[in-house]
């Protein structure tokens, strides 16, 4: 269930052999994201960093995910930086140590991956949710002073398929009105927001490491960024049990630590971010020339933002028709996501109904991502544009 259909595919795209053999095996020529290949161009140093915890002897937190949080911090311009064994449990302690709890209420969207809302439950917060602009796909400042009550906490802007939140009008509202604001940076590692990093422009940043996210473990992993000292405190007591040294449980904690095999990979990997995320602007510059006439609604970028391009999103009202027959060219595309948090079935106790948020839901019926990974090449752009464009015409 959570193996990337990506992953299976065999990089020659250009095979007719390969093409023949896809159709009955679930391969494809071009797939939505291909891990296989990213790894392969980092193979020894991975092995290496790999083989270099199993000899310490030495598995979880310590060295390895020290050097990780120091880097890391350093990257995304950030005091401190705490690494987790997910994004939702960084979320999950960022509410924590905010002091959120039973009784108070958290602003969020119901456009983003469930855990955005799922981890402001898991406090007994309740999550409230705003709508999002219909430009960017993100939470929707002039919606946002309509849902604040004096039980509002915080604000959790999502930065939805690698673009930051319109941050600014969002971080004057919080100030207004005494609120925090952290940031769900879970898909938008080196993004940028008026020249500053994603993730250090609120209180808190969470970061997701989730294999397919822009900077992926070899498994799970997540990081919470903060300039407050004493956030950051508490964020390292509560992942570790609590423990405020060896046995001494000063707070009800989590074993929610990083592994020491996960934070080596990364510390591997972080050093091809910058790179891999010039590369996917790269291919979503010319999946912007290439589609410009397509019919497609293709993505916006912010005035002075640095879009990191998790996700290449589209819009059409074709999506079923074009996800098909873009599938029977051998071509794998992933919808993000086809139902908004508050019409999932899990979550009827938030109380909306469907026409609540009218861009959300739309979007969940229009959205349609397109193949975008470092690896891909010009060739697999090109030929993902022409099959749109032909479907389309
Ligand atoms: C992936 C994701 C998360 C959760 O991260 P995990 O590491 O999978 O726990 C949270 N928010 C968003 C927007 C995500 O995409």
């Amino acid at each position: 269930m959570l193996s990337f259909e990506g992953e299976k595919s065999q990089g020659a795209y250009n095979s007719a052999d390969r093409r023949v053999q896809s159709r009955y095996s679930g391969v494809y020529m071009i797939p939505f994201l291909d891990l296989k290949r990213q790894h392969a161009s980092i193979r020894t140093e991975i092995d290496e960093a790999i083989a270099r915890v199993i000899d310490s002897g030495q598995f979880i937190l310590g060295e390895e995910v020290e050097a990780f949080e120091e880097a890391f911090a350093d990257k995304v311009g950030a005091d401190h930086a705490i690494a987790l064994n997910s994004g939702s449990s960084a979320l999950h302690l960022a509410f924590l140590a905010a002091g959120i709890g039973p009784g108070d209420e958290v602003i969020t969207v119901p456009m983003t991956f469930v855990a955005s809302v799922a981890t402001i439950g898991y406090t007994g917060a309740r999550a409230v949710l705003v709508d999002i602009d219909p430009r960017f796909y993100t939470l929707d400042p002039n919606q946002i002073e309509a849902a604040i009550t004096p039980r509002t906490r915080a604000i959790v802007p999502v930065h939805l398929y690698g673009q930051t939140a319109e941050l600014e009008p969002i971080l004057a509202i919080a100030r207004r009105h005494g609120l925090l604001v952290i940031e769900d940076v879970a898909q938008a590692h080196l993004a940028r927001y008026r020249d500053r990093p994603a993730g250090s422009l609120g209180d808190m940043g969470c970061f997701s490491f989730y294999p397919g996210k822009n900077l992926g473990a070899c498994g799970e992993g997540g990081m919470v960024v903060t300039d407050n000292r004493e956030y950051a405190r508490t964020i390292r007591v509560l992942r570790d049990w609590g423990q405020d040294g060896k046995y001494n449980h000063v707070l009800k904690g989590y074993n929610y630590r990083m592994d020491a095999i996960h934070a080596a990979v990364l510390a591997v990997k972080l050093r091809y971010l910058e790179k891999w995320t010039l590369a996917r602007r790269e291919h979503a510059a010319r999946y912007d020339r290439g589609l410009a006439d397509s019919g497609l609604v293709l993505p916006k970028v912010m005035d002075d933002a640095r879009h990191a391009y998790h996700i290449y999103a589209t819009l059409t009202p074709e999506r079923e028709r074009l996800r098909r027959e873009l599938a029977e060219r051998d071509i794998q595309t992933n919808v993000h996501y086809p139902t908004p948090v508050h019409l999932l079935p899990g979550y009827g106790d938030l109380g909306y109904r469907a026409g609540d948020f009218p861009v959300a839901e739309r979007v969940a019926r229009e959205e349609l991502s397109l193949p975008l990974f470092p690896e891909m090449t010009e060739e697999q752009v090109d030929i993902v544009c022409q099959a749109v464009r032909e479907i389309l015409k």
